[in-house]
């Protein structure tokens, strides 16, 4: 059972284990430790790469004790959609995490220590409201339904736009996993943010210090006004600027990316930028702007750091860059050093 607590530290038996264990969590902050180091871990990963997954192996006690602390941390941050965003990322992390149970329970290998669907919807309280129909196929009573797909974007899952009969909507597996994922969101994000006591929030005042650190860089400037100064551009993306000007023609991340970078400085319109990075369609150029401005210009940011590592796009990494989690913030402490942000080492 630990192990299933430690995994889904949301489900009702796993928060009534947290209780059970009596667990002085004043003491536990203060004395810091595996649970704390998780928890911390569990929200900047979450903030900052959009997974709470652990890149450490941690014992069962400390991933379950670790999501309350979790959760006051997210708490005490109160930073803009991190509530929002930490509990997107649990969801998706315990998507995955079930999606493999469910698989071995049908494979049969389970041994006892995975979570079932039916345990899943009792847990829910949506065991009534979801029914098998056979080849993976199931109904799920409409206001169930509507519930759960309120916060998904997409036409398809507009009420509108699907089959609805006695009132049930049938769904395959697929979509009916990404329905428990929005259960699962709802719950992380039910009560936050938590009234955190004193003595818990001095306990972790420092980790608290930390994570907004990391925030402030994980939300990176959206524009700069005035000219770009290409001696400030990160590592990338002068790599990015090079490979495009040799005639390269970049995958599309990577050109998502570089675009998408450009598309922040305001007084650079297709045609400019097209030409900055010695791309010969600056129509394509536009309609990828027309994408990432907004109708006041303002551009979604680019790619963070995470993302640009995970497609190999992070290349010849400084200093500068152990201390940022965005390009855009790379540009943005670089542009405002008072030296060194004149030299001109790409553009023309
Ligand atoms: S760490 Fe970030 S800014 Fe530095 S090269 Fe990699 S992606 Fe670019």
């Amino acid at each position: 059972m630990q192990r299933l607590h430690a995994r889904y530290p949301f489900l009702s038996a796993a928060r009534e284990a947290v209780q059970s264990a009596d667990v002085d969590l004043v003491a536990l902050v203060r004395e810091g430790g595996p649970a704390v180091e998780r928890g911390v871990e569990r929200v900047r990963r979450a903030l900052l790469e959009g997974t709470a997954e652990s890149e450490e192996r941690y014992g069962a006690r400390a991933e379950l004790l670790s999501y309350p602390v979790a959760r006051v941390l997210v708490s005490l941050l109160d930073a803009p959609g991190a509530t929002e965003k930490y509990a997107r990322a649990e969801a998706a992390l315990a998507q995955r995490r079930f999606v493999a149970d469910f698989a071995e329970e049908r494979s049969l290998r389970s041994g006892g220590e995975t979570l079932s669907l039916g345990d899943l919807l009792a847990d829910f309280g949506l065991s009534g409201d979801v029914r098998p129909t056979g080849d993976g196929q199931f109904d799920v009573a409409v206001a169930a339904y509507l519930r759960l797909s309120s916060g998904l974007d997409g036409e398809d899952w507009r009420l509108v736009r699907r089959r609805l009969h006695d009132g049930v909507v049938p769904v395959d597996n697929a979509e009916l996993e990404t329905l428990l994922r929005e259960a699962v969101r709802e719950r992380v994000a039910e009560g936050l943010p938590l009234t955190v006591p004193d003595p818990i929030a001095e306990g972790l005042s420092e980790a608290v210090g930390q994570l907004r650190t990391a925030v402030a860089d994980a939300d990176p400037p959206r524009s700069f006004t005035g000219r770009m100064e290409p001696g400030s551009l990160p590592p990338c993306m002068h790599a990015l600027l090079d490979r495009s000007r040799d005639g390269e023609d970049l995958p599309e991340h990577s050109r998502f990316a570089l675009v998408g970078f450009l598309a922040t400085f305001d007084d650079l319109d297709a045609h400019d930028i097209a030409a900055i990075a010695g791309l010969d369609d600056p129509e394509r150029v536009r309609y990828q702007l027309q994408r990432l401005r907004d109708d006041r210009g303002v551009a979604f940011a680019p790619p963070s750091c995470a993302t640009m590592q995970a497609y190999g796009d992070c290349v010849n990494q400084d200093d500068l860059c152990a201390e940022i989690a965005h390009p855009l913030s790379y540009y943005e402490r670089r542009a405002g050093e008072p030296s060194g942000a004149e030299e001109d080492a790409t553009a023309d």
